[in-house]
């Protein structure tokens, strides 16, 4: 009997695929048996990390903020693999210039970087969605999974433009769930997962210290409300990921699952 958490053969595009979370996705689905599309601005990333899985992913650059570079980047996906069956929108993240500090306080954030973060995070999620879910419109199905934040839930200090864009995603995926399924066709699902801490290049110098490793007085505090004690490995996604994207979930859509050792539901006391 076929699993419910069955992705044999499924073809997924990961926008942001070269990057830490969607480069392990890809490569643990594709170990599932799912053909992968890895899109990215950094091509040649793109191109070494589907090399890596031997015939089972391909590279294609793409930026998830021009909405022609994703036309012209699916066109690509599309004749390399046909019509894609999943869309998860990886792309994303902060900008240091964006993040108050000792040396910058939020009066003075510039403008600029803070339209890039809200950009890269809310536009960078639509434009895809866009693209993408016109094709799963014409096909009437498909899923969207989408990544949030542990933020979206609960700002978190010094990074007003990722936590405000972050509640946009998961905002816009409840949006995007209900109109996909009334206007177009049930079986397309839109979801997201809202990881917790997860030490990347994103974050490594805001919860470690650069020279000695230790972790930061924001690394411990997050350790100290998160009753699991540890940050989250990029592995630890893809158990919730596979059954976003998988039959198992079949009646699922509109939700946001925080993937974060109990952070969001610890109240500190
Ligand atoms: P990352 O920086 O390692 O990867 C992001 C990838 O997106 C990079 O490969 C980058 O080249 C690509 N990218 C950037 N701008 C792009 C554009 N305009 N078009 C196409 N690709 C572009 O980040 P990550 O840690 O793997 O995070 C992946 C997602 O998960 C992001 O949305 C991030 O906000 C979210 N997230 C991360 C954490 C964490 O702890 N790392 C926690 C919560 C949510």
């Amino acid at each position: 009997m076929k699993s419910l958490f069955d992705v044999k053969g499924k073809k997924i595009v990961i926008t942001g695929g070269a990057g830490v979370l969607g480069s392990t996705l890809a490569m643990s689905l594709s170990k599932l048996g799912a053909l992968i599309a890895i899109m990215d601005l950094n091509e040649s990333k793109a191109h070494e990390i589907a090399e890596t899985m031997k015939g089972k992913a391909k590279g294609f650059k793409g930026d998830v903020l021009d909405k022609h570079s994703v036309e012209n980047a699916f066109q690509e996906v599309v004749d390399y693999f046909g019509a894609p069956d999943i869309l998860i929108n990886g792309a994303g993240g902060n900008h240091p210039k964006a993040t108050t500090s000792n040396t910058l306080s939020f009066f003075d954030l510039p403008v600029d970087k803070l339209r890039f973060v809200n950009e890269l995070n809310l536009l960078g999620t639509i434009i895809p969605s866009q693209v993408v879910g016109r094709m799963f419109a014409e096909r009437s199905e498909g899923i969207i999974l989408n990544i949030s934040s542990m933020n979206a839930f609960r700002p978190l200090t010094r990074i007003p433009a990722y936590s405000a864009a972050k509640a946009a995603v998961s905002n816009f995926t409840q949006w995007l769930a209900v109109h996909m399924a009334q206007i177009y066709s049930p079986k397309i699902r839109v979801n997201a997962i809202a990881p917790g801490f997860f030490l990347t290049e994103q974050n490594r110098f805001l919860l470690t210290d650069e020279q000695t490793g230790k972790l930061t007085e924001r690394g411990k505090k997050i350790l100290d409300h998160t009753p699991m004690n540890r940050f989250g490995a990029p592995e630890d996604l893809v158990g919730a990921v596979q059954w976003l994207i998988s039959d198992a979930s079949q009646f699922v859509t509109g939700i946001v699952v925080p993937v974060d050792g109990g952070f969001s539901a610890y109240s500190g006391v």
